[in-house]
């Protein structure tokens, strides 16, 4: 029996740690529009549902600012499929539901000694949501979350349920795969022995050192983020700096004396949150205290409203060695960005193999904007932002908002042809598919 939709939308649009809404996104911008929601409790459903449906999508936790996870037709939610880890310790490696979220798998991860060696800034999103938009966290040797996916298992359209391991033809088509090709159901992540990281703010950052060094400056840790408002275009709010911590370190307090001359500016005697004015008790523990990797390398709690909640996003990635000339030219746009931007975040992110990543064989400095949530004065901004960033060959966030068309992001994703190809071969029919891939993939 198909599990009915139960509506669990709290008035606001807002969703609480991985609660889902199955109307809206997290942000309330999109309404999906499906015409039925199901929750399938085992595989067997799930390979029903694919065999038997003409137009279907799957929904992760709605953390998308766009339309991407939208359908007229079914919208699937894996969230009862279970939640089981399986690790395998000799392989380093653990088959992960695809539907859990970070937050439920971490703790579980590191109670067995393991780690990822990335996160994003928020816990709350699910494996699958967040690798099929080719989402990342930071650090300059630290790729995106996809790429710690070394095998996927999912249902194709029709109902054949189908393992793919790295070593396949198609596996660097299929992690990025904006849900595009089958609804997967477990992925396999490479693990890394547990590690404490310590996370420090630097406050009032003068940007144009940053500037000079801005390379040194993004891999001055494990992940490093720049923050600003735009509201003073010299100078950056926060810089955000997470080192490991050896197990031989009592306490990381104290550690971080070169990043003082580094940076300038000066460490942030008390917590910070990135969005001034945000409550900084919903941000992960700062000043040097050190715990656990999942406790550390997202920017927000997993038990708290992440970021500022009322908001809208865009990012855009450049090549490593155009991000500082990129973020000259925003600082050049600080008056008419800094009334529609709640903080921007600038990091870096290693390139990776996964075609549709945006960080597809390039090192790259991500551009985020949390924006203020006026849709018409964002939809104008955008335009302002990819003008300004077009000579640098941005690739946009495919979780995000963006304005670019689908010939230039054909440019941007140099092999989003080939990706077009793979579904077409998968899913001749585009069931799978909506307006939103469809344009994105122009046809
Ligand atoms: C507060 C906030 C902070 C964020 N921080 C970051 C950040 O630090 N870095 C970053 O890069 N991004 C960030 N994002 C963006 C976010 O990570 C992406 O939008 C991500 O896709 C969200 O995952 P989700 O589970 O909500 O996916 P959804 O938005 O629900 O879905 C996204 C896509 O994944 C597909 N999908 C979901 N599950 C499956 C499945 N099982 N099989 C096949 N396809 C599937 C959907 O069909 C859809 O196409 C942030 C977003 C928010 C709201």
């Amino acid at each position: 029996m198909l599990v009915v939709e139960q509506l669990r939308h709290r008035p606001g649009g807002r969703s609480l740690v991985q609660m889902t809404s199955t109307e809206r996104n997290w942000a309330g911008n999109v309404t999906f529009g499906a015409a039925e929601v199901v929750h399938p409790v085992s595989l067997a459903e799930l390979q029903e549902l694919m065999a038997s449906r003409s137009k279907l999508r799957v929904l992760g936790s709605g953390h998308s600012f766009n339309p991407i996870a939208g359908t007229t037709g079914t919208l699937v939610c894996l969230d009862r499929l279970g939640t089981a880890v399986e690790l395998d310790p000799g392989a380093r490696r653990a088959w992960v539901p695809a539907g859990a979220t970070y937050a439920m798998i971490c703790p579980e991860l590191d109670a067995a000694g393991w780690a990822l060696r990335n996160l994003a800034s928020v816990p709350h999103v699910t494996v699958a949501g967040a690798c099929a938009t080719g989402t990342h966290g930071s650090g300059r040797s630290n790729p995106g979350l996809a790429a710690a996916v070394d095998a996927i298992e999912l249902v194709r359209v029709g109902g054949e349920l189908e393992t793919l391991s790295s070593s396949a033809t198609d596996f660097s088509g299929s992690v990025v795969a904006l849900g595009a090709l089958g609804v997967v159901t477990r992925m396999r992540l490479e693990l890394e022995p547990s590690y404490d990281v310590a996370q420090e703010v630097w406050l009032e950052v003068p940007l144009g050192g940053v500037l000079e060094r801005l390379d040194q400056v993004l891999g001055a840790g494990h992940s490093v983020s720049l923050f600003t408002t735009w509201a003073e275009p010299t100078t950056l709010d926060q810089v955000w700096v997470k080192r490991r911590v050896s197990p031989g370190d009592p306490a990381a307090t104290g550690t971080g004396e070169p990043l003082d001359d580094l940076l300038g500016g000066h460490r942030a005697p008390s917590p910070a949150h990135p969005v001034p004015g945000a409550d900084p008790a919903h941000a992960t523990a700062q000043l040097g205290l050190r715990g656990p990797w999942y406790e550390r390398l997202p920017h927000f709690r997993a038990d708290a409203v992440p970021s500022a909640g009322d908001e809208l996003q865009s990012e855009w990635l450049v090549s490593a060695g155009m991000g500082a000339a990129a973020l000259d030219r925003l600082a050049a746009l600080a008056a008419t960005l800094a009334p529609a931007v709640l903080a921007c975040e600038v990091r870096a992110v290693a390139a990776d193999e996964q075609w549709l990543s945006p960080t597809w064989r390039r090192d790259a400095v991500a551009l985020h904007f949390t924006w203020r949530p006026d849709e018409d004065r964002v939809s104008q901004l955008l335009h302002v932002v990819e003008d300004a960033l077009a000579p640098f060959d941005p690739r946009p966030h495919w979780g995000k908002l963006s304005a670019m068309e689908p010939a230039a992001l054909a440019r941007a994703y140099p092999r989003l042809a080939d990706f077009r190809e793979l579904a077409e071969r998968v899913d001749p029919e585009r069931v799978l598919s909506n307006p939103f891939v469809d344009y994105c993939l122009g046809r």
